[in-house]
């Protein structure tokens, strides 16, 4: 599925982008063909505006033979020039009013009687055209100019080969074609690299959530077997008072609380994950609140006989959920109770430092292993499997714990000796 996704993430990316990368040279080459052309057209423009002004000269040196020398000519107009018409291939012809020919400077041999035509439809109309013909594979552009500049009439046609600026721009459409296909491969490789890197945040909560609803199957179908093995057993006494099954049904009863807190537990970690769980701000007295939930779990401390030992700093004032702070120090408490044997101790202290507030439960209980501890804080995650199980643990108590803390800008820490205890260390920012 996620291959699927990349493949399709780096396609999309790269069709964006090539089609982006087509646009800009396609507008290059467009603009580069316009410039070329534009500058060709005024250049013969310019030039035969400039044979026009001389026209009437010219003129007389056709109209007497004798006197026409066509070096006296040729160097008129090639002064007149600013740019050296050799290098642009330039050639032309003048016509007169009868459309005799009666002057050419003809570049490369052009083959200007193969444009006449051009100049017949420019004395028509009296008009300048501009006209592309391919003579020979050899294309030029044309322009024909019809003038009558009150003394004379006639018309002057100018030629321009074009190959070089053909092979410029197929030159360019090539460059610009490689560039296109070399950057869409180079595109595609950096695609599918940042796909697969935006993806994987995605892949790993997806996995994540897989996980988290197997686990949370698995946790939900022990207590329900449980239940249904117990219920099944007073059920088969058909003739049984309530009370004489009533072992059978303490132990459904119980496994359905372990189910509820499972399940409350379950419906707060869906809440986390989808960011539905908004948090008060409230100022709070943290000292009264931590010795008013240790002061709940009195009964269960006096069962196990357990001693406890508050030492905790007056007027700790700090600012959050008090609902939810009440609920991780209710975890932390209720874990040292299931993992301390009874007659052990419980202690609880609370201080203020610089600007924090730390907070620390510890028990005298089993302790946690080494390689236990670095997981703890992980969902579902169960030192001793079995025991704890029977401890009503569902292993996802101390991932709240540690969201509610962080939530509230705090840091928690543990410290575990196997069979000598467990420190549970909370800092919090107090209020200033
Ligand atoms: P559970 O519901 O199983 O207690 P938690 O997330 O609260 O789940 O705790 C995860 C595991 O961390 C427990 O199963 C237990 O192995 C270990 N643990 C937590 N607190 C203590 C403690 N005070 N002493 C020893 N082990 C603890």
């Amino acid at each position: 599925m996620f291959r699927k996704l990349r493949i399709r993430f780096t396609c999309s990316t790269l069709v964006i982008l090539v089609v982006f990368l087509s646009f800009l040279s396609s507008t290059v080459y467009f603009a580069t063909s316009q410039l070329i052309d534009r500058s060709s057209k005024s250049l013969l423009e310019e030039t035969a505006k400039r044979i026009i002004a001389s026209e009437s000269n010219l003129f007389d040196d056709y109209m007497h033979p004798k006197l026409f020398d066509e070096k006296k000519i040729t160097d008129k107009i090639k002064g007149m020039f600013s740019v050296n018409d050799s290098k642009l291939r330039l050639g032309y012809v003048i016509y007169d009013q009868m459309l005799d020919l009666v002057y050419v400077k003809n570049n490369d041999d052009i083959p200007f009687s193969e444009f006449e035509k051009y100049v017949f439809d420019s004395y028509e109309n009296r008009e300048a055209m501009f006209s592309l013909d391919k003579i020979d594979d050899v294309e030029y552009r044309i322009y024909t100019r019809f003038f009558n500049n009150g003394a004379k009439t006639g018309v002057v046609q100018l030629y321009q080969d074009r190959s070089m600026e053909v092979f410029i721009l197929e030159h360019l459409k090539h460059s610009l074609l490689f560039l296109i296909v070399v950057s869409s491969f180079i595109l595609a490789v950096i695609s599918w690299y940042l796909a697969g890197k935006s993806i994987k945040p995605v892949m790993e909560s997806w996995n994540k959530q897989k996980e988290f609803i197997a686990d949370a199957s698995h946790e939900l179908r022990t207590p329900l077997t449980v239940i249904q093995t117990n219920l099944d057993a007073a059920m088969c006494d058909d003739s049984g008072t309530i009370g004489e099954n009533r072992m059978w049904l303490d132990n459904a009863y119980s496994e359905t609380e372990v189910m509820s807190k499972l399940v409350e537990e379950l419906l707060m970690l869906a809440k986390i994950d989808a960011n539905q769980v908004t948090l008060r701000s409230d100022d709070m007295d943290f000292t009264n609140i931590c010795s008013r939930t240790v002061d709940k779990f009195a009964e269960k401390f006096k069962i196990r006989g357990i001693s406890i030992h508050k030492n905790l700093e007056e007027g700790v004032v700090i600012s959050g959920d008090q609902l939810k702070l009440t609920q991780m120090l209710s975890i932390l408490t209720d874990n040292a109770i299931k993992y301390t044997d009874d007659s052990g101790e419980y202690s609880i202290s609370l201080k203020k430092e610089k600007n924090k507030a730390v907070l620390e439960i510890s028990d005298s209980g089993v302790g946690i292993s080494e390689e236990d501890i670095e997981r703890i804080f992980d969902r579902f995650y169960r030192a001793d499997k079995s025991r704890h199980r029977e401890e009503g643990g569902t292993g996802l108590g101390l991932s709240i714990a540690k969201w509610i803390v962080e939530s509230h800008r705090g840091t928690i820490s543990v410290v575990s000796k196997v069979n000598e205890g467990t420190t549970f260390t909370v800092e919090l920012p107090i209020k200033s």
